[in-house]
């Protein structure tokens, strides 16, 4: 008999990591199946976490309960807070990893989630029943068939993936790691168009082997931010509150345990240095047998994120390029060189990276490489991310064409949620807004405008930056995961004590007079602080750095903040208007043939996300209405 389970996972990494963690914990009984469990939460690529608007993501999936805050705020090396000399809307808290150690520590907490079982294998197939009914099992390359109500896929850069450094080619998804071969065929037969994308990783080298004194140190911040609303930082340690999770009947997860004090990793710092004109002439001289240029790769990648050849290709009159080396962990001699990804002939990566002062006899622990992956294209995706194709077949992370451990473990939380609330029937959709969070930014992006290269979130692709801040996600996000079972009894008492302690300040601040001036005011003067305010009047409220800030900067930017409120209001009002994914364009009177056809394959969910897709006017979206208005009437 085969075994049952209402979630089926496929795939371990960030966003496989997530959906497992949010589907068991609102009570699905979940299945992670992946390549090797070993790997479960490992780091690709660069071994940090968050970044300008990546770090914002990674507080949004906290302040919703998920895993990936938790996990780096114990195994960070660094902590930086960068862009903090600008407005608090581009603030973007990062860490450095021990990446070893992260992997564990998300290995860790999938271990205390109830009803979910890792299992080790290829998924081969993804099993329907006949005819358009819903996804009903996995076959697994072994055989083995396991029965299920719904399934996420999560298979990052795996599917069909071919490593390339130089003229050599092996497959492998990762360095030392097979290719999973046979779900593309699968996910093409059940309709779905792929797309082939790259991505591609730098040279890892020996700490003993580099000169440092001839880098710029990069320290960390000495007060580290937490990612984590459960989590804080203190001279004591880290204090952790990630207790044991027992199982109510009613499916809610309820935390139990106490919360750890741990003492922080050590902390470390990185270095600062640059290429020069030695290094990309012989680059220019090498290109021949760069795989993107001599044509042995033809798909995308990442344009922000360029290699060292293309760098050196595009931007010829620049005479160097940073990098920073970082230290992968703190039992590991390997140093990650961040800015000098690079897929050339292992012959030529190690005499061009020795022509950087300071790497003058570094010694290389893994060459770089380039990897190419099959991934789908999004507009295939509802903003659930379940498949428009087949019900209860939900895509997550890179195979959605997105790059980044952030933007995968985001669509990994979303999938997870709506394919638990799918296969136990509890529940609506779980969509994200723009206006709520860069979660919803992400998706919405991914359906209305799919990508042509690996997406990865910056501040400017969201319309309301100073509202997604990373200071106040928990006030949008924090009671909607306690409405769909994600926040449990310990982060909702967390909240509400530190909402208790927002609002007992403010009214403090309104309530007291410094210098003449309601002391509310005066906190937006320029270079006004929390901390001068509480040396300078008696009887300040005592403030968590954290809560601190917040307060600042709401007072600092109350007009700006309500401005925005006010565009926000005006954009919720499109999308609550929800449009029937069964509505027929062609019965909506008097669109253009090219709308609807862009509406017919977009399937948009709303009014306001109809707006967004390229080529659709507001006259079009106007006629939309008008046909739903007629609808409802019964005309
Ligand atoms: P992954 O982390 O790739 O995890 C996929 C999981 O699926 C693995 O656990 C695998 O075992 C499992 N799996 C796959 N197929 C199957 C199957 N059929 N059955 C069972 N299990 C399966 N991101 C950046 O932002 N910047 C970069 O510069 C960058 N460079 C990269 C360079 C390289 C060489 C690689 C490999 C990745 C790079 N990334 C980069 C991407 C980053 O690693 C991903 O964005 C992120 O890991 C995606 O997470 P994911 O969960 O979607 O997939």
């Amino acid at each position: 008999m085969p075994r049952e389970f209402d979630v089926i996972v496929i795939g371990g990494g960030h966003a496989g990591a997530e959906a497992a963690w949010a589907a068991s914990r609102l009570g699905a009984r979940t299945a992670m199946i992946t390549l090797d469990p070993s790997k479960i939460g490992q780091m690709s690529c660069n071994p940090a976490i968050g970044g300008l608007a990546k770090g914002p993501m990674v507080r949004q999936i906290d302040a919703l309960g998920g895993l990936m805050g938790l996990a780096i705020d114990a195994t960070g090396i660094q902590f930086r807070m960068l862009n903090r000399s600008k407005g608090p809307a581009v603030w973007g808290p990062r860490a450095q990893a021990d990446k070893y150690k992260y992997a564990l520590e998300v290995q860790r907490l999938l271990s205390t989630c109830p009803n979910l079982e890792v299992i080790c294998g290829e998924v081969a197939e993804i099993v329907r029943g006949t005819g358009a009914s819903p996804v009903e099992a996995v076959n697994l390359a072994d055989g083995m068939r396991l029965c299920c109500r719904a399934v996420v896929v999560t298979t990052g850069t795996f599917l069909r993936a071919l490593m390339h450094t130089g003229e050599t080619k092996t497959e492998g998804g990762r360095v030392g790691e097979a290719a999973a071969r046979g779900l593309s065929g699968c996910l093409m037969r059940l309709g779905l168009e792929l797309g082939r994308l790259k991505t591609g990783t730098p040279p890892r080298l020996h700490r003993d082997s580099i000169d440092f004194s001839k880098f710029e140190i990069q320290p960390g911040d000495e007060q580290p931010a937490a990612f984590s609303y459960m989590n804080e930082y203190t001279s004591g340690g880290w204090r952790l509150e990630v207790g044991g999770w027992n199982q109510t009947s009613n499916h809610q997860p309820q935390a139990s345990g106490c919360p750890r004090w741990i003492p922080p990793l050590q902390q470390v710092h990185c270095w600062l240095g640059k290429t020069n004109e030695a290094i990309h002439d012989m680059i220019r001289a090498n290109l021949h047998r760069a795989p993107m240029y001599s044509g042995q790769i033809e798909s995308t990648g990442p344009r922000y994120c360029p290699s060292i050849e293309d760098k050196v290709v595009r931007f010829a009159d620049k005479p160097s390029h940073q990098i920073f080396l970082e230290p992968e962990g703190l039992d590991t001699p390997e140093i990650y060189v961040n800015g000098i990804s690079t897929s050339l002939p292992a012959d030529v990566q190690e005499p061009m990276i020795r022509l950087i002062p300071g790497l003058e006899r570094a010694q290389i622990l893994r060459y770089g490489y380039a990897v190419e992956y099959d991934m789908v294209w999004p507009t295939q995706i509802r903003a659930t991310l379940e498949t428009k194709r087949v019900a209860g077949l939900y895509l997550a992370g890179q195979i959605n064409g997105t790059s980044g451990y952030e933007e995968a473990a985001a669509q990994g939380l979303v999938a997870g949620v709506n394919a638990a609330r799918r296969a136990m029937a509890q529940g609506g959709d779980f969509v994200l807004r723009r206006d709520q969070a860069y979660i919803g930014v992400l998706i919405d992006d991914l359906v209305t405008k799919p990508p042509t290269e690996p997406y990865r979130m910056f501040t400017s692709r969201a319309e309301h930056r100073l509202h997604l801040r990373s200071d106040n996600a928990d006030e949008r996000l924090t009671p909607l995961g306690r409405g769909i079972g994600l926040v449990d009894d310990q982060r909702w008492g967390g909240f509400a004590a530190r909402r208790a302690a927002i609002d007992a300040a403010t009214a403090w601040l309104r309530a007291t007079r410094v210098d003449g001036a309601v002391a509310y005011d005066w906190l937006r003067r320029e270079g006004a602080d929390w901390a001068t305010l509480g040396r300078t009047v008696p009887g300040a409220p005592p403030l968590d750095p954290a809560v601190a800030t917040l307060v600042e900067i709401r007072a600092k930017y109350e007009g700006y903040i309500a401005r925005q409120d006010k565009q926000i209001e005006r954009f919720a009002r499109l999308e609550a208007k929800l449009i029937p994914v069964d509505l027929d364009y062609a019965k909506v009177l008097g669109l253009r043939n090219e709308a609807r056809q862009k509406l017919t394959t977009f399937t948009p969910r709303s009014l306001g996300q109809a707006m967004r897709i390229s080529g659709i006017t507001p006259a079009d979206v106007t006629l939309i209405a008008v046909h739903l208005e007629r609808r409802r009437a019964g005309e």
